[in-house]
């Protein structure tokens, strides 16, 4: 089943969706509220691909308490076994490489060749943290006065951890909360996006080779990896269900100490105020992003060009850090636009290079976005306002807007689809208010070959992350995250440490 064309043809041969089952303390247990199921369709072609469970509070119970039995034993194990079992974990997915992008392509809609990119960058995630874990420094004080003492830092677990992730890179998003929260002695329940849980689930496509019995295959993916790999039981669960149901009830659960979240803004104000009283749990928030790309007129368009249209149209535009508001200088404006919206035609062909996007729901929100800008009289240089009903899969034109208003919502809002807006600027100074001019913060794109230009402009827009001359570039033990509105806290390396451990200081005299 490890080929579109195969796997296809098994989903056309089964009498009903696949179902969904949690996997809890190492086994698989179906839903407490058996009639609560979520549809979750094929985004290529609208057919109904599973159900995913509805899990209710008991369920959410149920995942937690395996996780507290399991943190006694596994905050207290040795960082080599750790080490050991991400490596583990690391190499059976690679193994099955492409049977998880396989799946994760028919789930979200995302081309192969993203997922192939994705899976990869799950792998990456365990490796990545299997070896910091056996790499850490930690400096030693030597305090003298009346009383003399050796003063260092220690950190320890914080206890069990929701781990909540969204649609669209869902196995790599998941695997980036669930890698450090067992390499720094955590344990967790993770709780995949209810639009994309397959590739959290569906030990199915593993063994449905070796196996003829049907049972056999309602298993997880992931879970099934984390056996294979002899992660103890109940080190890491996960459920399915929806977000003011199933992930609100887990993120209040007084025993989950930490939360790490990734989704949209509105989703994250909502956590932090439903935490708010529990002063102690950590908090870790990665959200939305409405992100500039600043063009200036000494680049090479041959370069520009290919690094915007990539940076707006990667995923279909549903990537957190997609630059979807492009600023370009005036002297190279006229040019660039063309060339952009020549580019785009040739390159992006939904089908082809660009996948559809994610659900029917997210179609008709980027529809609503896409007839506002004809409303507003914007300009398409490439797209059209996309019929309103959803046909056959949930295909969206790449479309380049320009002449849209600063203030439109088109211009302030993430629509987190495959739609760009491109606007001139005139001075280095008008560039930087365009780009701080929005509530999020999370990204940023800067093309220049001035380097002090890259200084200059680079260490005052607003965004976490900062990319000149390049996009996507992620280097795991670098600092992740957002300002303003998009989120609170850093992952990634040492940043993840501090998310899903506590410090202590000790003085030893
Ligand atoms: P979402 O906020 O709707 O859902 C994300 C997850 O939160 C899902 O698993 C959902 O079930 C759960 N959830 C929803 N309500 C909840 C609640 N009250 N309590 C607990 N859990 C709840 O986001 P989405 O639509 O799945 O994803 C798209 C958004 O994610 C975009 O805004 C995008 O920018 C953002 N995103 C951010 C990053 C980042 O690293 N900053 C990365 C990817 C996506």
């Amino acid at each position: 089943l490890d080929t579109t064309e195969r796997a296809d043809a098994y989903l056309t041969s089964l009498a009903r969706p696949i179902r969904l089952q949690n996997y809890i303390e190492n086994n698989y247990s179906d839903h407490s509220e058996p009639s609560h199921w979520i549809d979750s369709f094929n985004p290529r072609t609208g057919e109904l691909l599973a159900q995913v469970p509805r899990s209710a509070l008991s369920d959410v119970d149920h995942a937690v308490d395996a996780a507290s039995r399991a943190f006694p034993t596994w905050s207290r194990t040795s960082r080599q076994e750790r080490s050991e079992v991400l490596l583990r974990i690391a190499g059976i997915l690679s193994e099955k490489k492409e049977l998880f992008a396989v799946w994760e392509s028919i789930d979200q809609g995302k081309t192969i060749s993203r997922a192939r990119v994705e899976v990869d960058r799950a792998i990456s995630n365990f490796r990545y943290f299997a070896t910091y874990i056996l790499h850490e420094e930690g400096a030693v004080r030597y305090v003298d006065g009346p009383v003399s003492t050796m003063t260092y830092e220690h950190r320890s677990p914080v206890g069990v951890f929701a781990l909540i992730s969204p649609w669209n890179m869902p196995l790599y998003l998941l695997t980036w909360k669930i890698a450090p929260c067992i390499a720094f002695g955590c344990t967790g329940v993770a709780k995949p996006s209810e639009v994309t849980s397959m590739t959290a689930f569906c030990e199915l496509f593993l063994f449905v080779q070796q196996y003829s019995d049907r049972r056999l295959i309602r298993k997880q993916v992931l879970g099934e990896v984390f056996r294979q790999a002899k992660l103890p039981p109940g080190v890491m669960n996960i459920i399915f269900g929806d977000g003011p149901g199933t992930g609100s009830a887990l993120v209040k659960s007084p025993r989950v100490r930490g939360v790490s979240f990734t989704g949209g803004t509105a989703t994250g104000i909502r956590i932090r105020q439903d935490t708010v009283a529990d002063i102690g749990k950590h908090l870790s928030l990665e959200l939305g992003g409405k992100n500039p790309t600043l063009i200036f007129d000494d680049v090479d368009l041959a370069e520009a060009v290919p690094l915007a249209a990539q940076a707006a149209f990667e995923n279909s535009g549903q990537i957190c850090l997609c630059g979807s508001r492009i600023y370009v200088h005036r002297a190279i404006y006229e040019n660039f636009l063309s060339k952009l919206a020549d580019y785009v035609q040739k390159n992006y062909r939904c089908g082809e290079t660009i996948g559809p996007v994610v659900s029917r729901e997210h179609y008709t929100k980027i529809s609503s976005y896409l007839k506002l800008a004809k409303e507003e009289g914007a300009e398409f240089l490439t797209g059209e306002v996309p019929s309103v009903v959803a046909q056959q899969g949930f295909w969206i034109t790449p479309t380049v807007l320009s002449n849209v208003r600063t203030d439109s919502r088109i211009m302030r809002e993430e629509i987190f689809g495959p739609v760009v807006t491109v606007s001139p600027f005139d001075t280095e100074e008008e560039a930087i208010e365009l780009a701080n001019d929005n509530p999020n913060g999370l990204a940023s794109i800067l093309m220049t070959k001035d380097l002090s230009r890259m200084r200059r402009v680079g260490e005052r827009i607003d965004a976490g992350l900062v990319w000149v001359n390049c996009w996507l570039v992620r280097e795991l033990g670098t600092a992740f995250g957002g300002m303003k509105a998009s989120g609170i806290g850093r992952e990634g390396g040492s940043q993840s440490r501090d998310v899903f451990t506590n410090l202590r200081t000790l003085h030893v005299r």
